[in-house]
């Protein structure tokens, strides 16, 4: 497909009146003289250029996006009228907390469901993602300490964790250690126990963890943790799995980050923007980031009076528009949140036994909202890999899994299904997947320079990350 550079004609999409304009109060060296460069198409062919390149996107609504740890799920359209009414979406960030009540009021009705949900004390909507959730919540353990005064300097973080959180905690100053995984797939508490000293800050986990396993023995590591004077942080990117069932706090978790672009139903990938809250105790509540909403029985505002706070981590008060349509999704989804877990879980349960007839399923046990399998045999037996058969779903119209993540299974496949998909769409993944396991042992060939029907077929990944070729030629 050619560039709009190369398919301008010189066709202009508007009328610019002969009379030129009088630049003479702009200094000369500032003018250009030659062409702008620009391309010149008719208004009509500027809309079907951009078109064209929409429909080669991949997206929910073309399709199944079982991307593993992204809980790529329907985000009701609704919610997006919702956040772009007017009011909303013209406020000023600097107007007076007289002129936004409505805007505050929402703020403050989500963050109390934020706790509800949490079971935590007290939230900041600032963070713009999960992972600047993750560096708030760990400044804020960081702020914690240091009002004790005391000087830890460790975090913990299982083998098994997104890679965000080891960054998250480095960025803080803290020194990162590794606790390795058990047979299956939990934290090995006696590993955890042979690390655990009075320099320990914090342990991260993610519960169920990224393996899409509930860590069963959580309410141990808490006490080991609480009795070591030590704190626990919950990486939220999993809670589309336990919601109404159980929540953080019964956990035994202290901070915790929520993804409300995953789990609250705000369209993600390819960038953003997506919204990252912090919820935290009593204990820590005092840390958190300026401003939050308060209510004082008459009006709204933003409370900058925080003891302990760690100050400022965004402009202006979070990514609204996301806040928006989280707040409009809870609501609608009421008591039914409990039933979005319970079917995201059912779904994912139901992919794992239909799948593991053919691909290594390395921790064979009931699995949360999502699962891993691995390519492992398959490479070993015919030489195709996990990235070959991520390819070859695309010839399927299908997005393919989170692959090679999490670290410690080899040729991962991350498989979540969401709450969102029917029995039919499952059945025919399951049956594309078995199909694709066959081919790797009769047309491996096939797999191997797959995708076929892509617009753009097999690419050395390093060299197009580095010299990326917008033309589509092949
Ligand atoms: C997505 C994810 C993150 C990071 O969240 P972003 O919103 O992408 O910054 C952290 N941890 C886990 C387990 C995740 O799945």
């Amino acid at each position: 497909m050619d560039t709009i550079f190369e398919k301008s004609n010189g066709i202009s999409g508007i009328t610019l009146t002969d009379e030129k304009e009088d630049l003479s109060f702009i200094d000369k060296s500032l003018l250009r003289n030659s062409e702008i460069g620009l391309p010149q198409v008719s208004e009509l062919q500027a809309m079907r250029h951009y078109k064209e390149l929409s429909d080669k996107n991949f997206c929910i609504e073309k399709g199944f996006y079982p991307l593993g740890s992204c809980t790529m799920k329907y985000n009701p359209k609704v919610n997006e009228l919702l956040a772009s009414l007017e009011g909303f979406a013209n406020l000023h960030p600097l107007s007076d907390d007289f002129d936004c009540q409505g805007a505050l009021e929402l703020m403050y009705n989500l963050q109390e469901l934020l706790k509800k949900i949490t079971g935590m004390s007290a939230v900041s909507l600032l963070p713009a993602a999960g992972a600047h959730g993750e560096l708030t919540g760990m400044m804020v353990i960081k702020k914690y300490f240091e009002v004790k005064g005391d000087k830890r300097k460790k975090v913990i973080i299982p083998d098994s964790a997104h890679g965000t959180n080891p960054a998250s905690a480095h960025l803080c100053g803290f020194d990162v250690v590794s606790v390795k995984s058990n047979e299956k797939g939990q934290v090995d508490i006696e590993a955890l126990k042979e690390i655990l000293d009075k320099d320990v800050a914090a342990i991260m986990m993610t519960n169920p963890n990224t393996l899409g396993i509930f860590e069963e023995h959580v309410l141990e590591i808490s006490k080991l943790m609480h009795e070591n004077g030590s704190l626990l942080y919950y990486d939220g990117a999993n809670l589309n799995a336990v919601m109404g069932y159980t929540n953080p706090k019964l956990m035994g978790f202290d901070v915790v980050h929520l993804n409300l672009h995953k789990t609250f139903s705000t369209p993600h990938g390819g960038g953003g923007p997506g919204a990252g809250p912090v919820c935290v105790t009593d204990e820590l509540k005092d840390c958190l980031p300026v401003p939050v909403v308060d209510f004082n029985g008459e009006k709204y505002f933003r409370n900058y009076d925080l003891e302990h706070t760690i100050g400022k981590v965004k402009a202006f008060y979070g990514n609204f528009g996301v806040l928006i349509k989280a707040y409009a999704y809870i609501l609608m989804m009421g008591d039914n949140l409990k039933e979005a877990s319970a079917n995201a879980v059912l779904n994912a349960n139901y992919l794992k036994e239909k799948l593991k007839q053919a691909y290594l399923l390395p921790y064979d046990v009931p699995c949360m909202h999502e699962f891993v399998l691995s390519g492992e045999k398959i490479k070993e037996q015919y030489g195709v890999s996990t990235l070959n058969i991520a390819k070859a779903l695309m010839d399927d119209n299908t997005h393919p899994p989170t692959v090679y993540f999490p670290l410690i299974v080899h040729e991962a496949i991350m498989i979540e299904p969401t709450e969102s998909e029917t029995k039919d769409v499952l059945d025919n993944f399951i049956s594309v997947m078995l199909k694709i396991a066959k081919e790797a042992e009769n047309n491996s060939e096939k797999l191997i320079s797959a995708p076929h029907n892509t617009p753009v077929k097999r690419i050395d990944e390093t060299l197009a990350a580095r010299h990326p070729n917008l033309k589509f030629v092949q």
